[in-house]
């Protein structure tokens, strides 16, 4: 580093002051077993199939009654007319194609916004 007086020269090595352990995340992958609250708030509470905002029912893509589990995979937020008007069909018995395939929340954001965080606060 260099100023109009001074030439300080910069460290070739880094020194480790504090080591802060961070517990590995659990994995959140399509085939966990989803929270209802999770899964309208990953679709912005818009129903999957006809794209309304408000939706506050969850639907199984493929069915429970037929092994459809409650994974993230297979879950998405649906109105309560199109839920009830699907049944226990799959999309396309029902001709009622998804708007979007669901998929595991991201949590990246989140964990970067502390991350953030984290640094701001120690600065
Ligand atoms: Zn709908």
């Amino acid at each position: 580093m260099r100023s109009q007086h001074v030439a300080i020269p910069l460290p070739r090595t880094i020194q480790l002051l504090e080591y802060v352990h961070t517990p590995p995340r659990p994995v959140v992958d399509d085939d966990t077993r989803a929270s209802f609250t999770v899964v309208l708030a990953r679709d912005h509470h818009r129903c999957a199939y006809c794209g309304d905002a408000g939706a506050t029912t969850v639907d199984h893509v493929y069915p429970r009654s037929r092994g459809g589990g409650d994974n993230y995979g297979n879950l998405v937020a649906a109105c309560a007319d199109c839920n009830g008007r699907k049944a226990d069909r799959t999309p396309e018995e029902a001709d009622m194609p998804l708007l979007w395939v669901p998929r595991a929340p991201r949590t990246d954001h989140k964990r970067q916004h502390a991350i953030w965080r984290e640094l701001t606060l120690s600065n």
